[in-house]
């Protein structure tokens, strides 16, 4: 047993290594025919407000890949992020999104309706992210008070500083940010007082299991009082159920996004959805 072991461990040759790193591979050169012919498509996941009024909706990237079918972000966003293809990729994003405001903008039942875009660490640290951001604004014809921009904690490394300055910038002209996935990254609570943040949002991994997990619990509640205490919006992700959400609103939490209220989904039944509410 032992022997085996040592045999594996200074084993240079991996077949198996060989394969993944075969396929990794595979996938960037996919993705980069994928960026050239334009196979990706955005869902929209509703966000609801406390009354079970849709109030915006989260954007979500979808890869249609010719031979594999669909593929979720969670797969390649990682060598997108690697590869440096998400700077067009989330271009793409943030302008279809802004095309998408203005024309809802044009129409008296989705007038309302803010949009919110995740933004890659990588993307927000590109020196002309602000720049590129406001002409995209400018060029759909978006109300930037629409646009709401979902950074992560991994922005917050290093060079906050520089963070700091592009937010208030990007804030300038009316848009607003939202924390993903707060809690599971490394922010200190030193930053979250400086950064000039709109929203927190409950990770998906509290919200799971919020009714049987005391801990998890804990977290939600803190997350809730903690954006009180600093003035922002909190929104949980991941509600599945209405239990999860009444123990949240018991707590102060009101605005929620999950499967219970809407996967998320195609632009047609996305729109369908606010009119049928
Ligand atoms: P995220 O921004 O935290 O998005 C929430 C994820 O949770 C989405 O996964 C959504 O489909 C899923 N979700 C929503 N409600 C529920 C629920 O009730 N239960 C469960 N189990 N899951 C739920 P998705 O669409 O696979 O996206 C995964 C991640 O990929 C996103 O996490 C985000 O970090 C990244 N991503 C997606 N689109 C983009 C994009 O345009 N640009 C960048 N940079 N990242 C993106
Ligand atoms: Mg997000
Ligand atoms: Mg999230
Ligand atoms: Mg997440």
């Amino acid at each position: 047993r032992a022997k085996a072991a040592g045999r594996n461990t200074f084993r240079f040759f991996d077949p198996s290594m060989e394969a993944s790193v075969k396929k990794r591979a595979e996938l960037d050169a996919d993705l980069r025919l994928a960026v050239q012919n334009q196979q990706f498509l955005l869902h929209y996941q509703a966000q609801i407000a406390e009354a079970g009024r849709i109030t915006g909706a989260e954007v979500l990237l979808r890869w249609q890949h010719p031979d594999r079918g669909m593929i979720s972000p969670a797969e390649f966003i990682p060598a997108a992020e690697e590869t440096g293809l998400i700077i067009p990729i989330g271009l793409w994003v943030l302008e279809s999104a802004c095309r998408q405001l203005a024309l809802w903008a044009k129409q008296p039942a989705m007038a309302h309706l803010s949009v919110a875009v995740n933004v890659s660490a990588h993307q927000f640290r590109k020196s002309d992210f602000v720049a590129q951001v406001l002409a995209v604004i400018r060029n759909s014809g978006a109300n930037p008070e629409r646009l709401k921009l979902e950074l992560t904690e991994s922005l917050l490394v290093e060079n906050v500083g520089e963070v700091i300055e592009k937010m208030f910038a990007l804030k300038s002209k009316g848009l607003c940010f939202s924390l993903d996935d707060f809690g599971t990254g490394y922010s200190s609570l030193a930053y979250l007082k400086r950064l000039p943040l709109d929203q927190l949002k409950i990770d998906q991994s509290f919200v799971r299991d919020v009714l049987i997990d005391p801990n998890d619990a804990a977290i939600a509640r803190t997350i809730i009082a903690l954006g009180q205490s600093l003035g922002l919006a909190v929104i949980a992700e991941g509600v599945e159920t209405a239990e999860q959400r009444d123990f949240l609103s018991s707590h102060g939490c009101h605005a929620y996004q999950g499967f219970l209220f809407s996967r998320p989904v195609p632009l047609r039944d996305f729109e369908h959805l606010v009119q049928s509410i």
